[in-house]
């Protein structure tokens, strides 16, 4: 038997196979993630190599090291900065030009570090950087939407790194999740993310962890085998409105995640994505709660979600929870 669950904000449903779940010792052993091949001394992101790199938009420093994480105009971009904003038709077809900023945020001067190894404070001038960013593009009126992606291990470079994408328009999967929240804010005038927040907190089987000011847990309504949120508790729609105290007690709730994940999951492959209200006066959502997804890259039944637009997740969220809490 599987279980059809709806995921309560963008409204999707889900196939949770309850009968004969697939346990998280089913995923054991991963295949150790894939690694790029690259010769180490030619990695642009590496202390010594910055001479390779667009010129640095930012950079914090550690005490008489140089610099600790830096950020740098991505070289393949998706989007391009420069250019005006172009909204045409071609035939019934409509295209724009795609301005926009793609940033790398270089998270160590290391090579072989990650999520996982690195020490909190490292990790608390990652999200310093992302803040400190998105604060000022949020100066450029072109832009809507900022996304903040990591991929691991990363698909051209395993330096550890991530995306801060600045964009002319509003993706797809934010709007979604938007027009949930202003739907249920309608009807009953409260934030389905606070609402979610409080029923996971008072149900627990599918906490991981808590911390002072953020909340770690599998989805109800989970769209992959220990996907994972991290919520603000309190209500917040933009990630760059974050306070210093949050930033330190988020990074302890993400190295403990990410340490959870490469302890008993044999250093899984996975992405993360950031998810933040739109930005400029006109598209800001004061409904919208913004949080951090995360999934693990591992087999898929893809064509059957192609095919549908139904996800079929085998690993019920509340073993994942459990077996993450340590007590699975
Ligand atoms: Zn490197
Ligand atoms: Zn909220
Ligand atoms: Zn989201």
């Amino acid at each position: 038997m599987a279980e059809l669950r709806k995921e309560p904000i963008a409204g999707r449903w889900v196939v949770i196979t309850t009968d004969h779940p697939k346990g998280p010792s089913d995923y054991l052993p991963f295949k150790p993630p894939y690694r790029p091949q690259e010769p180490e001394g030619l990695c642009p992101f590496c202390r010594g190599s910055e001479g390779l790199t667009p010129k640095e938009i930012f950079s914090l420093n550690s005490e008489g090291k140089g610099w600790s994480v830096r950020v740098v105009p991505n070289k393949f971009p998706f989007f391009h900065i420069e250019g005006e904003f172009d909204r045409r038709g071609e035939g019934m077809y409509d295209v724009m030009e795609a301005i926009g900023a793609h940033e790398i945020v270089v998270e160590a001067p290391e090579h072989h570090q990650n999520l996982a190894s690195m020490e909190t404070d490292q990790i608390e001038k990652i999200l310093i950087a992302y803040r400190e960013r998105l604060i000022d593009l949020e100066r450029d009126l072109r832009f809507q939407q900022f996304l903040i992606l990591k991929n691991y291990p990363g698909v051209f470079n395993r330096h550890p790194h991530s995306h801060i994408i600045a964009m002319p328009v509003i993706p797809r999967r934010i709007d979604e999740e938007i027009w949930g929240t202003l739907d249920y804010y309608q009807r009953k005038e409260r934030c389905i993310f606070c609402d979610i927040i409080k029923e996971e907190i008072s149900v627990k089987k599918r906490v991981i962890l808590e911390t002072v000011h953020f909340l770690v847990f599998s989805p109800f309504a989970s769209l992959f085998p220990f996907e994972t949120w991290i919520i603000p508790k309190s209500h917040c729609p933009d990630f760059h409105r974050i306070t210093e105290e949050e930033i330190g007690d988020l990074s302890a709730g993400i190295q403990s995640l990410f340490l959870c994940f490469y302890k008993l999951l044999s250093d899984p492959p996975y992405s993360l994505a950031l998810h933040t209200s739109p930005v400029q006066s006109r598209f800001h959502r004061p409904e919208y709660h913004w949080h951090i997804e995360t999934r693990l890259r591992i087999g898929l039944r893809e064509g059957f979600e192609w095919g549908t637009g139904f996800f079929v997740n085998p690993t019920p969220p509340e073993d994942a929870a459990a077996f993450l809490r340590g007590v699975g």
